[in-house]
Formats: structure tokens, C-alpha cells, sequence
């Protein structure tokens, strides 16, 4: 009997091959046949690359070509209307991508990751059919290697709980879709004598009600009578599930999965799984995160896990698919010895797996020398990293220490009449979000400079003349408060990050995204300091090309945080306090030096919100003093803006308004004035600036169009609280559509104003 087990392992390939062939399929380099062959070779890399390391389960159907929650869609024949008239991998990607006649379907983040699935949309006149075809060849596929496998699939609640469905309560599909899984087991348990399917149900650790609760009690009394060749595993991750474990221990399943590392409040419920008998999927190594493990630390986990449920119905697996992490260390060849020895990716977690099983199961004696150097190694490198100078900064720990102002000192009215008469703009100002094309040009300029191809003088007199054009199309436009354009960034989040002490970039450490994009995500492994400036000075600049305002720019701490790979040796709450004394440092400089603007974008704000209700408190309270600690330098006359990248403010907007800033850009676009209510509802002092268009498309809305959007907002705010914008930043857009867009909106605006 096995004793390690992996949730799931990354498909797009230690050097991005599958997002390559994708890429190539799509734009019709290679056949489908080619991008199988790709496929399949990566399939058979990471199942040996599992078989290698000693796992014992290691899974099929963890691969896609997109995304699982897509393949799950497409398994159930739940395919939208508007795809009908396509078939097979057409149909498919389209699904995902759009294609000329229809559009794709929505995707979204999974839970509190950076990954997105694609969003089922379910209705009542799907002709729901079973297709099982890639479940039955992936396992055949391994077989042929020699590795059976454990079957992964998207568990029914998951699935529904994530769906769109026109009633809007999706779980009233159960009774179609529930016989489609049993059908699906069937066919699985022709397969062998004996096969594990796991099925991933996270929608578990948001919390449950008593129909959820039913549902799952019955979808797993009912899916674990299919067969008795059948071992059915629940897994669940990112949280704890202590409302749901008694129901699911109640189900005749197999084993169930919990998370020890995101989910420790998983440990007061052990009492029931022991008592139920069943096997345990113990996730002890973190999934989602860089570093390497504390052996020692796991040990103690499963040990005490060990006093309730017996040993050896205990496997030891990854706290979650380690889809979530990158590759492999193998190609990190330009990092810092010593902080890549304090990394772990996903090859290298399957190692810590294996060897903190043999310990617990089999103690210490039972390891070889090598086994033994690696635990020893692996202890002496924690060790010397917690008093590493890297990590620890004296200057930051006395600053915190001393820190007496955490906010501004002047209340909102008191700020905005006085930033009203210095700053001059009437109703209805018009701005952008900041981010302008980042042309193919800029791109390539941007390369060239990284390679060293071209001088750093060159590189900043291209970013100079991108910026004086910026600022002209502006003027040209008449926008009343411009920005310089962000040219110098490759990223929100990165660029502050390479100016940040504290801060490690890697060269490999790609995690999929959506699709076949990837991110590269920057990683915090020590106290956070400025290196130099964040760049103030491109706002300078921009604001000394011209007499109208110019808006500088930041990017705000829950979202530095959000986006990177964080030390898990302190609390988040206190890097984002880390993080706000130094952008309250840079605006300091700004307004020192002539910019009266600035904004401190929170993109990531709501996604950072906890999974569990019972958590919020705490992230709010943090989330906001962070923002306002961040700000805290301005001046009674400055003005701070916020950005958050969402439409939907019912359930937080009170801690929005809590953070206090000046204005807020929001992203309505796409819902007219709908979403805005909540804002007056709750009688919401500052001003907003609800998106007027849509970025995500290319297409240019006309001044009409606009003119109507406005007056709707005017429907709800007065026209004194309302700012003018497009609905996010202007980077993915091309000039052409950009600039006649802006003067549409800027035509809008007169022609309101002059109502
Ligand atoms: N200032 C950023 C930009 O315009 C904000 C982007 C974002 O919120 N995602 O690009
Ligand atoms: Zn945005």
C-alpha cells in the first residue's frame, strides 16, 4: 500500500512546451496531431518524473489543453449554444478562446489563485452527454508506461458551484448531471481491478449550508455504490472544511483529502475522520508557495495527526495540485546560491514528500545516506536562514518599531475642499487609469535594454518620447487630468518589486495562468526597503511637459503581495506594512517634487479577500490600514486615487470606504449604473470614477453610447462626485483604438457638461 500522494501535477512543461505548441496550433504552425505528440511526451515526462521520485499516487487527468473545469464542460456535453455548429478540438478551444462568430466563455480565478478556469454556463436545454474519452485514454496512457494511476476529475459540487446557470442556483442540475458521473465511473471501472478516482470538491472550504451539505451527502453515497472496483477520494484545499468533514466522513468513500497548511483548523476534526476509518490525504507540503519545507515542522503535523487517526491510514501528500507552483530549480541558474537554497519547486516537492513520509512512516533508520545528507542539509539551510542578513533588515525592524502616523491627518472634507480649489478641475473631470499601449515597439526597446543590447541613456530617451507623445495625445484630447503612460513598466507588480530590497526574481519559475499564458511571478524573502527611488522621476518628467495635472502612479500593497510569492516566516499583514512605508516614502518624493496626484492602484484588493468568512476581519483590517499607512505622507492638499480592477463593491464597500481614499476609479463598464447603487446606497462621501468603457475590447465606443452611460451615472451620483474613465488601464489596447475612444468620452463629457 502506497503512502505518498500527489494532488496534481503542472501540464504546461519545465520550459513552457505545451504553451508553445498551443501557441503554434493556434496560429496554425503545427497540426493537432504535432501538439498531441507534444502532449503526450510531457505526459510521460511528468508521470516518470512522479514514479522517479517515489510517489506512490500519482494522477491522470490532470493534464488539459486548457483548463479541467473546460474539460470537465466538455466531458458533460454542457457545450453553450453559440459553439454548437463546431465539433471536436475547433469546438474546444473556441470555448475558450472565442471564435469569429461567437464569444468565449467567461473565465475566472480559481478561488485565491492566480490560475483562471473557464466558467461553465449551464441551462436547461443542454442536451447533457457523456464523453469520456480523454479520462479513459490519459489512464491508458500511463498504463502503457507503467503507471497506473489515480483518475482526477472536477467533483459535481465544484463543478455546479462554480457554474453560471439562468435560474442562477446551479446545484438544480444535480439530478441530470449526478447519473452522467455514475455513467463516468462505469466506464472507469472497466479499466482494472481496482482504480482510485479523486475528485477535487475545494468548493467545500467557502463554507457550506444544509443543501450543500445534502447534495454532497448524496452525489458520494450515490457515486461510491457504482462500483466496488472503485476507491473514490474527496480532496479539498486552500482551507479548512470542519462543517463539511462529519458529512463527507458519513459517505462511503474512500479517503479524503485535507489541507494542514492553508487549512490547520482541519486538524480539531481529525477525531472524525479517524472514527470513520477512512484513509487520509494528509496535505502537508504547500503547493502554492517556493520554499522549501520544514521538514521537522511537517513531522510534528503528521505525528500529532497521528495521535487520533491510526498511522497507517495516513498518506502524505502536497497541500494542493502543484499546478500552483513552477517546475523545477534545474534552470535557476542565475539566482543567488543562497536564496535558491532555500527554494522548492514542484519537482523538488515531490522529493520532500517522499522523504517526510519515510521518516514518519518509517523513521529516521530507514533512510539511506543520501536520504539522510538531504534531511540534515535541508535543516542546516533553515536554520542559517532565519538569522540571515538577507532576510533581516535592522533599519526596517526600528522603523516599524517607531512608526507613529498611520494615516492622514485630515478628514475627507477638510482634504477635497482644499485639493478642489488647488487643483482646479470642475465636474465630471475626465482621467485614465494610468497604462498606455505598451506597443510591440516599446516591448522590443524594453528586451533589447534588458539584454544589454542597447545603453540604459538610449532606453531612457525612448521611454522620454513615449512619454512627451502620451502626454500630447492627452492634450490633444483634453483630458483634464493626464498620466505619463507607464512605458517604463513591464508590469505593475514587477517593476516596484526590481527597485525593492526584499525582493527575488526567478528565470523559470513560470505557473500557468489561464491557458497558455504564464506567470512569473516575483518572490518577498526579506524585510522591504527602497533600493533607490520607484521611479518618480518618469512622473516628473511627464508633469514637466505640460501645464495640466499629471497623476502619478503606484502599485498598492495587498496587491504587491497578491501577485508574488510571499516569505511565509512573518505575517502578510506585516510585508504589507513593509511595503506601505516605502510607497509612503516614494510619495513623499513625488509631492516634493510638483505632482499634486497620486494613485496607488489596488487591482488585487477583493481577490485577496479569505475564502472563509470567518477570516475577513482580519484581511480587512489589514488590507485597509496597509492602504492608508501607504498614503499617510500626503499633504491635506494631495490628492490620493484609488483603482480596484471590479464592478462589484455590495458586500465590501463600506471597508472601501474605509481606506479613505480621494477618489476611486472602478471598473462598471459593462454594467451601466447598476453596480453603482450600492454607493449611494450607503450614502459614500468620496468620489468615484466608475469605467465608462470597456478595455477588455477592442471596439470604440461611440460618443452617444457614453453620453448615455454618463447620464445614467449622473442617475445615481451627483455629477460633483462623478469622475470620467475608461473602466482599467490602457496597456493591452492599440493606439488606434485608444485615442478615438478618449476623444469620444472627452466629446461625451461636453457635451453633458453642457446639459
Ligand atoms: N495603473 C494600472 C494600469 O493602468 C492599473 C492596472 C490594473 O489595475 N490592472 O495599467
Ligand atoms: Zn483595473
Amino acid at each position: 500500500m502506497g503512502k505518498t500522494y500527489i494532488i496534481g501535477f503542472p501540464r504546461i512543461g519545465e520550459k513552457r512546451e505545451l504553451k508553445f505548441a498551443l501557441e503554434d496550433f493556434w496560429s496554425g504552425k503545427i497540426s493537432f496531431d504535432e501538439l498531441e505528440n507534444t502532449a503526450k511526451a510531457l505526459k510521460k515526462r511528468h508521470w516518470e518524473y512522479q514514479k522517479k521520485a517515489g510517489i506512490d499516487f500519482i494522477s491522470s487527468n490532470d493534464f488539459s489543453f486548457y483548463d479541467n473545469m473546460l474539460d470537465t464542460t466538455f466531458m458533460l456535453g454542457a457545450i453553450p449554444e453559440r459553439f454548437r455548429d463546431l465539433n471536436g478540438i475547433e469546438q474546444y478551444f473556441a470555448m475558450a478562446r472565442g471564435s469569429r462568430d461567437a464569444v468565449a466563455m467567461e473565465m475566472t480565478k480559481w478561488f485565491n489563485t492566480n490560475y483562471h478556469y473557464i466558467v461553465p454556463e449551464l441551462n436547461e436545454n443542454m442536451d447533457f452527454k457523456l464523453d469520456a474519452t480523454k479520462i479513459i485514454s490519459e489512464y491508458n496512457e500511463a498504463k502503457e508506461i507503467g503507471v497506473k494511476t489515480k483518475i482526477n476529475i472536477i467533483g459535481l459540487l465544484t463543478y455546479l458551484g462554480l457554474s453560471k446557470c439562468d435560474n442562477g442556483n446551479c446545484y438544480d442540475f444535480i439530478d441530470k448531471l449526478l447519473p452522467l458521473y455514475e455513467e463516468l465511473l462505469g466506464a472507469i471501472s472497466t479499466l482494472d481491478d481496482e482504480v482510485v478516482v479523486q475528485f477535487d470538491e475545494p468548493i467545500l472550504v467557502r463554507g457550506v449550508n444544509d443543501i450543500l451539505l445534502s447534495n454532497l451527502k448524496k452525489v458520494y453515497d450515490r457515486l461510491a455504490l457504482v462500483s466496488t472496483k472503485i476507491k473514490i477520494a474527496v480532496v479539498t484545499y486552500f482551507e479548512h472544511i470542519n462543517d463539511s468533514i462529519a458529512t463527507l466522513c458519513q459517505t462511503p468513500i474512500w479517503a479524503i483529502g485535507l489541507d494542514f497548511v492553508h487549512g490547520k483548523e482541519n486538524l480539531k476534526s481529525l477525531d472524525i475522520v479517524a472514527k470513520s476509518g477512512k484513509t487520509l490525504i494528509a496535505g502537508i507540503v504547500n503547493g502554492r508557495n517556493i520554499w522549501k519545507n520544514d521538514i521537522d515542522a511537517s513531522l510534528d503535523t503528521l505525528n500529532t495527526i497521528a495521535k487520533t487517526v491510526k498511522k497507517e491510514n495516513i498518506l502524505v501528500s502536497t497541500s494542493c495540485s502543484l499546478l500552483h507552483s513552477p517546475y523545477t530549480l534545474a534552470y535557476e541558474q542565475k539566482m543567488d546560491d543562497e536564496l535558491k537554497s532555500w527554494m522548492s519547486y514542484g519537482i523538488e516537492k515531490l522529493d520532500e514528500v517522499s522523504l517526510i513520509a519515510k521518516i514518519f512512516f518509517a523513521g529516521f533508520d530507514s533512510l539511506n545516506g543520501d536520504e539522510l545528507s538531504k534531511y540534515n542539509e535541508t535543516k542546516d539551510i533553515l536554520l542559517r536562514k532565519s538569522t540571515s542578513t538577507k532576510i533581516n533588515n535592522r533599519d526596517v525592524e526600528q522603523r516599524l518599531k517607531e512608526l507613529k502616523k498611520f494615516e492622514r491627518d485630515d478628514s475627507f472634507e477638510d482634504r477635497i475642499s482644499v485639493q478642489r480649489e488647488v487643483l482646479g478641475y470642475g465636474d465630471l473631470a475626465t482621467t485614465t487609469i494610468g497604462s498606455f499601449p505598451q506597443t510591440s515597439e516599446l516591448r522590443a526597446t524594453r528586451l533589447k535594454f534588458k539584454k544589454g543590447e542597447i545603453s540604459e541613456d538610449i532606453y531612457n530617451d525612448y521611454i522620454k518620447a513615449y512619454i512627451d507623445e502620451c502626454i500630447k495625445i492627452q492634450e490633444d484630447i483634453g483630458i483634464d487630468v493626464l498620466v505619463h503612460g507607464e512605458p517604463e513598466r513591464n508590469d505593475m507588480v514587477e517593476f516596484f518589486a526590481e527597485r525593492l530590497n526584499g525582493y527575488g526574481f526567478s528565470s523559470n519559475g513560470w505557473v500557468q495562468s489561464y491557458g497558455s499564458r504564464c506567470v512569473k511571478p516575483p518572490f518577498i524573502y526579506g524585510d522591504i526597503s527602497r533600493k533607490g527611488t520607484l521611479g518618480y522621476e518618469w512622473i516628473v518628467y511627464a508633469q514637466s511637459k505640460t501645464d495640466k495635472l499629471v497623476k502619478g502612479m503606484l502599485t498598492g500593497p495587498v496587491t504587491m503581495i497578491n501577485w508574488s510569492f510571499v516569505r511565509e516566516d512573518i505575517p502578510r499583514s506585516l510585508i504589507a506594512t513593509q511595503i506601505a512605508l516605502v510607497l509612503s516614502d516614494e510619495i513623499d518624493d513625488l509631492q516634493k517634487n510638483g505632482i499634486k496626484i497620486v494613485q496607488v492602484d489596488e487591482a488585487a484588493f477583493k481577490e485577496g479577500y479569505p475564502l472563509r468568512e470567518q477570516n475577513i476581519p482580519e484581511y480587512e483590517k489589514w488590507a485597509v490600514e496597509s492602504f492608508k499607512l501607504s498614503v499617510s505622507s500626503a499633504r491635506k492638499e494631495t490628492q490620493i486615487h484609488t483603482h480596484m480592477c471590479y464592478s462589484e463593491f455590495n458586500d465590501i464597500i463600506k471597508t472601501i470606504e474605509a481606506m479613505d481614499a480621494d477618489v476611486i476609479s472602478i471598473e462598471t463598464a459593462r454594467s451601466g449604473n447598476e453596480l453603482l447603487k450600492i454607493f449611494k446606497e450607503v450614502g459614500y462621501k468620496q468620489e468615484v470614477g466608475p469605467g465608462i468603457y470597456d478595455i477588455h475590447s477592442p471596439r470604440v465606443p461611440s460618443v452617444e453610447e457614453m453620453k448615455d452611460q454618463i447620464l445614467a451615472l449622473l442617475e445615481v451620483l451627483p455629477k460633483k462626485q462623478l469622475w470620467i474613465n475608461p473602466d482599467c488601464g490602457l496597456k493591452t489596447r492599440k493606439y488606434e483604438e485608444v485615442i478615438p475612444s478618449l476623444k469620444n468620452m472627452v466629446q461625451a463629457v461636453k457635451e453633458v457638461r453642457g446639459y
